[in-house]
């Protein structure tokens, strides 16, 4: 489609940055499914609290702005991992916490290492900044290789534990050694930490050059908010909020977060249990089928097929929603299936098995 004319007669693609020209926008299928399981959300719903505070909020808050930079939802989430407020930033989503810090410590023309595959977004961030993306593969066994990313020379070294879409974590021999080795800054994304057996936080503490990013949008039920974070040195963190800039998370974002790390804690760990030990039931049930599920430490299962957008078609005929991954580097065709109430899982299993026999 020809640009919009501006005044001085040139159309706006002609002065869009080169940089953006091949930026498009992300694209999810979202359209409505009886059972949705294709965003790793939270399927048990909101957490009892932040829904209160979710109705109170709108009533008394959205006449004004928020706090600048969420220091409330900074002490809850300090209070909840255990760090001091001044090693927090928040953002609207952990997408704008991992944005902002790419921004915040890459010039234009850096590199940006990421596992592939991985989280879709980094290379997106990393070309919306005008940074180069540099893709390095896993090994055989779903794990970060350090040798490819000490070799790529990057200002920032993206990690992804557990890892989406394959939902292995990296081991920590891997991940200490790309610490240990690495210039730059190392961003670790642990969006779905709270459904894995290891986590990386302890890292921030010895390593100044070490950002956690997490999220209430997996665990704690809140995606719709748009609240996420991440932890490092104080230094570190005071530099992406620079980047990140003021008023990011709203008000009523703000109030139901506080609420949910304060008093939801406990209704939110016994849905991280039903989880894991649903996760672990799936992936059992789904090698009974015959298939081979990649091993979980999050709250989905990436399952190879052998043609994912014929088998997402079938299963959105019966009202499954999934999401479908092609020709991913040592997998090839897979569906990405987030893990809820076992029910919703049941009915997506027997949807599973009506087509792959139907595609056979
Ligand atoms: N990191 C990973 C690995 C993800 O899978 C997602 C969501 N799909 C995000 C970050 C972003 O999540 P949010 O912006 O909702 O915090």
């Amino acid at each position: 489609m020809a640009g919009t004319n501006v005044p001085g007669g040139q159309s706006s693609i002609d002065i869009a940055r080169d940089t953006y020209r091949s930026i498009s926008l992300y694209a999810p299928n979202r359209a409505p499914a009886a059972i949705d399981l294709s965003d790793n959300t939270n399927l048990w719903g909101v957490p009892p609290a932040a829904a209160r505070a979710i109705h109170k909020a709108a009533s008394v808050t959205v006449t004004r702005y928020p706090a600048l930079y969420a220091a409330d939802v900074k002490s809850a989430i300090a209070d909840y991992i255990g760090v001091s407020p001044d090693m927090v930033v928040t953002g609207c989503g952990s997408d704008d916490v991992l944005d902002s810090a790419i921004r915040a410590f890459g010039e234009p023309g850096d590199r940006v290492v990421y596992p592939d595959p991985s989280f879709a977004m980094i290379p997106i961030f990393a070309q919306m900044n005008g940074l180069t993306g540099v893709a390095v593969p896993l090994t055989a066994a779903y794990d970060a290789d350090p040798d490819a990313f000490i070799g790529a020379d990057a200002k920032i070294t993206y990690l992804c534990t557990p890892n989406n879409p394959t939902g292995a974590s990296f081991s920590r021999a891997a991940i200490d050694r790309i610490v240990r080795e690495v210039h730059g800054i190392v961003i670790i994304d642990e969006a779905y930490a709270e459904f894995a057996s290891h986590d990386c936080l302890d890292l921030v503490d010895g390593s100044p050059h070490v950002l956690v990013s997490r999220t209430l949008s997996k665990a704690f039920g809140l995606a719709g908010l748009r609240i996420g974070y991440a932890i490092g040195h104080p230094e570190l963190v005071a530099e992406v909020e620079k980047s990140r800039g003021p008023y990011k998370v709203n008000g009523v974002a703000q109030m139901a977060a506080v609420a949910a790390l304060t008093e939801d804690r406990g209704w939110v760990m016994d849905r991280i249990h039903e989880a894991i030990a649903n996760r672990d039931r799936l992936t059992g049930t789904l090698r009974a089928m015959g298939l081979e599920p990649l091993p979980s430490d999050a709250n989905f299962v990436l399952v190879p097929v052998p043609d994912a957008m014929a088998a997402d078609r079938g299963m959105r005929e019966r009202g499954i929603a999934v999401r479908p991954f092609t020709s991913l580097p040592r997998i090839g065709d897979a569906l990405r299936i987030s893990v809820g109430p076992w029910e919703m899982l049941e009915q997506c299993i027997t949807a599973l098995g009506e087509v792959l026999e139907a595609m056979a």
